[in-house]
């Protein structure tokens, strides 16, 4: 029996997370945990009895408390920061599985890694601005890091068995979103209803903007460089808009494996959760009698800010992640707010990163500082220029 705790049970990767639990007996469910969707989080309590659940705002665990504690008394229910780090660490479970959004993780995913946890990462924003913590803490810990982003669970896969042979080429897919082969002068009023238009995958908000900024596959780059230790310089993306291949590999001969299927998340959070093995997973099977095509292009830096952006804050290391990260966080924060446009989402990263003083070699403390020092910046330039509300 492999024990399970959940960071953002009730989002998009949480709530397929629990699907997959639900269709194998010998997964068990022992923590959830929520932002503020305290009904959802009832509802996973009585189906699955789990011994903690964490919500955000002590108030919402209040009224949570209220509804289980005659029909589920087992169950503690933890609020805040320190309410995310007890399921984080809690004795009962195997693996975390990072399904919260944003910055928030890195306190938690560090605390399960000190704890000995295995940890499936979704959380792709913890690793991009604490990686170089991260990836040597795990080591040292001897516990595993499971990719569940799709690409990079692809690369994982594409790795199986391969030991000691050398990486020439990772070779990232990317669907291109919804605004792929737009051009940045139609870009300039797209709606959030257009960019939420996610063509292939179902997924939270936030990543959907992302991935209509492609911020999302900038971020990818990163979170590829500190899980498979290459260099970005031998990260290519590709356009691959039907989203059959997942990503690539090429090996010093030239060969290159890919792993493909439909773009079904389970698949990824399931070989997370059994890796090395393999289960069955009752969902759609590519057909390639019916399967038609699958094209590739060269994705557009020149439009799409965001993976250009991201390429430039590895290179230049340190700090400069996380303040691509926050600044695209607050960014895409704005924009589903209806305070900004699209293309404001690049101009505030562009301005963030050329503002920033860097720190070469950030601590968890520094890193949540430069955040800080993010948010702060952007608002006092909203303030003193008025652009906007
Ligand atoms: P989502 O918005 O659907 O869900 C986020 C979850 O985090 C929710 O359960 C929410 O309640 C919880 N949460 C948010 N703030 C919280 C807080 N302060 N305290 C406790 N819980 C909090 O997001 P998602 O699409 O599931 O994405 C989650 C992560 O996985 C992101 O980092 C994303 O980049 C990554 N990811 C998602 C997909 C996908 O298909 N959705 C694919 C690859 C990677
Ligand atoms: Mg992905």
């Amino acid at each position: 029996m492999k024990k399970v705790a959940i960071l953002g049970s009730t989002g998009s990767i949480g709530t397929q997370t629990i699907d997959v639990i639900r269709n194998n007996e010998d997964l068990e469910l022992v923590a959830v945990s929520a932002g503020s969707n305290i009904r959802m989080l009832e509802e996973q309590i009585r189906e699955f009895h789990p011994v903690l659940a964490a919500v955000w705002e002590e108030e919402k665990a209040k009224e949570l408390r209220l509804l289980v504690a005659d029909v589920i008394p087992e169950c503690r229910i933890v609020s805040g920061m320190e309410g995310l780090l007890e399921l984080a660490t809690l004795e009962e479970s195997d693996i975390l599985i990072t399904a919260i959004v944003g910055m928030i993780g890195i306190k938690p995913t560090i605390a399960a890694i000190e704890a000995g946890k295995d940890i499936g990462l979704a959380n792709k924003e913890t690793l991009v601005t604490a990686g170089h913590i991260i990836m040597p803490l795990a080591a040292e810990k001897k516990v595993s890091i499971l990719p569940v982003d799709s690409e990079h669970s692809a690369i994982f896969q594409c790795l199986n068995g391969e030991r000691d042979n050398r990486i020439h080429k990772l070779l990232l897919t990317a669907s291109g979103g919804p605004f792929r082969g737009k051009t940045r002068q139609e870009l300039e009023n797209v709606t959030v209803e257009m960019a939420l238009k996610h063509p292939n995958w179902a997924m939270g908000q936030k990543i959907t903007i992302d991935s209509a900024s492609m911020v999302n596959k900038g971020l990818e780059v990163i979170e590829a460089k500190w899980l498979f230790h290459v260099d970005p310089s031998q990260i290519e993306v590709v356009v691959q808009p039907q989203s059959i291949i997942h990503s690539m590999v090429e090996f010093e001969d030239g060969a290159v494996i890919a792993q493909l299927g439909t773009p079904d998340m389970r698949l990824p959070i399931q070989y997370a959760l059994y890796y090395p093995d393999r289960v069955y997973l009752n969902g759609e099977r590519l057909d390639f009698s019916k399967l038609t095509e699958i094209t590739f292009e060269k994705p557009d830096l020149n439009t799409f800010l965001g993976l250009q952006y991201a390429y430039e804050a590895i290179g230049t290391g340190g700090s400069m992640p996380t303040v691509l990260n926050a600044a695209n966080e607050f960014a895409v924060s704005k924009f589903l707010h209806r305070n900004i446009s699209f293309l404001e989402i690049y101009d505030i990263i562009r301005f963030c990163m050329d503002e920033h003083r860097l720190i070469s070699n950030p601590t968890v403390e520094e890193i949540l500082e430069t955040e800080h020092w993010v948010y702060e910046t952007i608002e006092r330039r909203w303030k003193t220029c008025g652009i906007h509300s």
